[in-house]
């Protein structure tokens, strides 16, 4: 197959081995019953063979250029909308469907972590979410304290999503071959939140701080971080009654932090 010429600035690497895209759907379970939400058609074969799998299928896809040549080239089915935009912008509120969507997408790496905020902004509109995702990033949504990719993104996906691996895909796979390894996974909306957070606003201030300190105590991170203006050495000790804060970021659960962040809340706001 002749691909045209890419564009790096949209992260574009074009899958190309038939056999990984059967998987990847394979993998998502896609029925004739499912409407699919897809980021970045590309050259549109994961495109076609998710319209011949599903029901239904919007395609994002910011090139204007390849828009229209996939376009062209997916004339012949009915069940396909691609839509030329830039998907971070797009309201996803004007997609009107009963049923909750399935995203299957090869995304553009560049952006992974505004697609997740966008995506969690929006998750009750989803049953499912496969991504293929650079690997890094991939151990990064997973990790656990104690993990060295433990970070305050970790415990954003995790508080939005159940999350799974699936498999690894090989740079061959793509055109032209991404520098890093690739990673397939899967999240699935929680219904609840995993633990008691009074405000999220809060919470996800008091997260970015603990690992703002890299690899200070989260004692002084909470202090000193640009997020958290109200928090001063008498609220510390407030925290300190219940949560010991002589720790560093990679000691502490999502849960502990969840606490700190109720009794920053209740004290503070
Ligand atoms: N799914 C295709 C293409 C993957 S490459 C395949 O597997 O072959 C990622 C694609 O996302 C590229 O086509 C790129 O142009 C598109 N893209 C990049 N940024 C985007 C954005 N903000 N909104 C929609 N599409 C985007």
């Amino acid at each position: 197959m002749t691909f045209p010429k890419t564009k790096k600035k949209y992260g574009q690497h074009f899958l190309y081995d038939l056999r990984v895209i059967k998987r990847l759907i394979e993998a998502a379970n896609i029925s004739k019953k499912d409407v699919v939400l897809e980021i970045g058609s590309g050259t549109g074969l994961l495109t076609r063979q998710l319209a011949e799998n599903s029901e239904y299928i919007y395609s994002f896809e910011i090139d204007k250029y390849l828009c229209e040549l996939t376009k062209e080239n997916l004339s012949n089915y009915s069940n396909i909308n691609i839509i030329n935009t830039d998907f971070l912008k797009y309201n996803l509120n004007k997609i009107n469907e009963k049923a909750r969507l399935k995203l299957v997408a090869n995304i553009p790496y560049n952006i992974t972590s505004p697609i997740i905020e966008k995506l969690a902004k929006n998750r009750k509109m989803f049953s499912s979410i496969y991504l293929l995702t650079q690997n890094e990033l991939a151990l990064r949504m997973k990790a656990k304290p104690k993990d060295k990719n433990y970070s305050a993104f970790s415990i954003y996906c995790q508080y939005y999503f159940d999350i799974k691996k699936l498999f690894n895909v090989s740079p061959k796979c793509f055109h032209p071959w991404p520098k890093v390894n690739s990673t397939y996974v899967l999240l699935i909306p929680r219904e609840i939140p995993p633990y008691k957070v009074i405000s999220e606003d809060i919470f996800f201030k008091v997260v970015k701080s603990v690992f703002w300190g890299k690899r200070k105590m989260i004692k002084t991170s909470l202090l000193k971080s640009p997020y958290l203006d109200k928090v001063n050495e008498e609220v510390i000790r407030k925290v300190e009654e219940k949560i010991i804060l002589n720790k560093r970021p990679d000691e502490v659960s999502p849960e502990i932090i969840s606490e700190i962040s109720n009794v920053i809340f209740q004290y503070c706001y």
